[in-house]
């Protein structure tokens, strides 16, 4: 048997509706902040991750899912969506052509080969947004703040951790002095991290393997060594997020390890005590649209995993449709059933209809099994007198209508619906 590949999932049947309207939910609400739709293919050309992703990082080093096409090109599937939209960026020109700041988001699948387990997937979602061509810690704010929005809207409870990085002025004395912390320790450290202590130090703090930022406690911090104007950035970006009343805590060990992030860094972890509860993560980065060969624009943005947000919204955040469906007891039914079938289809309720003629008790039980709570049913008796039974399977109450009073049934349909909603609500 061909089954799927390893860390990759199917989506179907209520998890995929549920899913569905999640993303109508996200795009609803970034739309709303003027964010526009940005979309990029699932292939790039691989020096495209090792310039924009990080030669040094795990993702580009261990997870790419990178091969040669039938040309011998070195392509990757996109384990991330920043360098792709600054590729796209450049590549459109559209510092020149497009009003700045420029805001856009992406939802779609990426790839990394991790090892796979709950929360953590070689085909997962995101959703993204970046911000171009500004460069003040409100935008930063409202950037935060937009993925705020997205997880309040599904009513999860969250903890948003917030630092800077510094910048290119500011980090390098700072690195030296991890350098410096480091050296003396080393081999209390996991083998990546003494790598790391020469490649990318940063990285050191945010290590989950030899966890040193929970063994020592005068770990030097960026925000202890901030330059003047990183300092007020920060300053002003702490203002904007209390004015959007995002309640961030300071955490000096959220780092984004490569050079061209500069200043915001920022970790959004739900409050579940679960082990995968990083839903979003970001920052700002100043110099990558210039590193990859743009034009020098400052720029923010950050990135949500939509499984593990999909798996912390409530099981009752989305009330079930009411589904209804419609069945011939007879040969001579059928061809009644097709045009109530279409002029149910005019109408906003979910209605289907199985054309095959059945028992009544077969079709019953057909209609459970489909979670239908309604059941319209053409017999002998009702297809001579072009009427139509109607059905709830809920409370067993029956009407007759005639084939023709669609709009009356579909009043009933939708009436009943209203008052299931409104009841469950109270
Ligand atoms: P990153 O692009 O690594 O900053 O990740 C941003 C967010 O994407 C994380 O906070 C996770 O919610 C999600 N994410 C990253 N990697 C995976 C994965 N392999 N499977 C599922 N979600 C992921």
């Amino acid at each position: 048997m061909i089954s799927a590949v390893k860390g990759m999932n199917d989506l179907f049947g209520r998890r995929a509706m549920r899913w569905g309207r999640m993303e109508e939910d996200i795009r609803r609400i970034v739309e709303n902040a003027n964010f526009t739709e940005f979309r990029t293919p699932i292939l790039e050309e691989i020096a495209l991750f090792k310039r924009g992703v990080g030669e040094t990082t795990d993702v580009v080093q261990k997870e790419m899912y990178d091969f040669l096409d039938k040309k011998g090109r070195h392509v990757a599937m996109r384990p991330e969506g920043t360098a792709s939209v600054v590729r796209a960026f450049i590549e459109h020109g559209i510092a020149m052509n497009e009003p700045m700041p420029f805001k856009l988001y992406y939802i779609g699948p990426f790839f990394r080969y991790e090892r796979p387990q709950k929360g953590r997937y070689r085909q997962f979602h995101q959703l993204g947004i970046e911000i171009f061509g500004d460069e003040t810690p409100q935008m930063d704010a409202e950037m935060i703040f937009t993925a705020c929005r997205v997880l309040e809207h599904f009513k999860i409870d969250y903890e948003v951790h917030i630092n800077s990085i510094g910048c290119k002025e500011c980090r390098p004395a700072y690195r030296e002095k991890l350098v410096e912390y480091f050296s003396s320790k080393k081999e209390h450290l996991c083998e990546d991290c003494q790598k790391r202590i020469d490649t990318n130090p940063l990285r050191l703090l945010d290590c989950k393997t030899c966890n040193p930022k929970a063994k020592y406690h005068d770990i030097p911090v960026m925000t202890d060594n901030l330059c003047g104007s990183c300092d007020t950035h920060f300053k002003q970006l702490k203002d904007a997020l209390e004015i959007f009343h995002v309640n961030g805590i300071i955490d000096p060990f959220i780092v984004r390890g490569l050079d061209y992030y500069t200043r915001t860094a920022f970790e959004i972890v739900a409050n579940t005590g679960g082990s995968q509860n990083a839903v979003a993560g970001g920052g700002r980065y100043d110099n990558l649209v210039s590193d990859i060969g743009g034009p020098d624009t400052p720029a923010t943005g950050f990135a949500m995993g939509l499984e593990r947000l999909f798996d912390l919204i409530s099981e009752d955040f989305y009330t079930e449709p009411l589904i209804s469906a419609g069945y011939a007891l007879c040969d001579e039914a059928v061809d009644d059933l097709v045009h109530f079938a279409k002029h149910m289809s005019h109408h906003p309720v979910r209605f289907f209809a199985d054309y095959k003629p059945k028992k009544f008790k077969k079709a019953l039980q057909k209609a459970d099994k489909a979670g239908a709570e309604f059941m319209f049913i053409i017999g002998e008796d009702e297809a001579k007198d072009k009427k139509i039974l109607m059905k709830n399977l809920n409370t067993g109450e029956q009407k007759l209508f005639g084939q023709h009073e669609v709009i009356l049934i579909v009043n009933e349909l939708l009436n009943y619906e209203s008052g299931k909603f409104s009841a469950t609500k109270v």
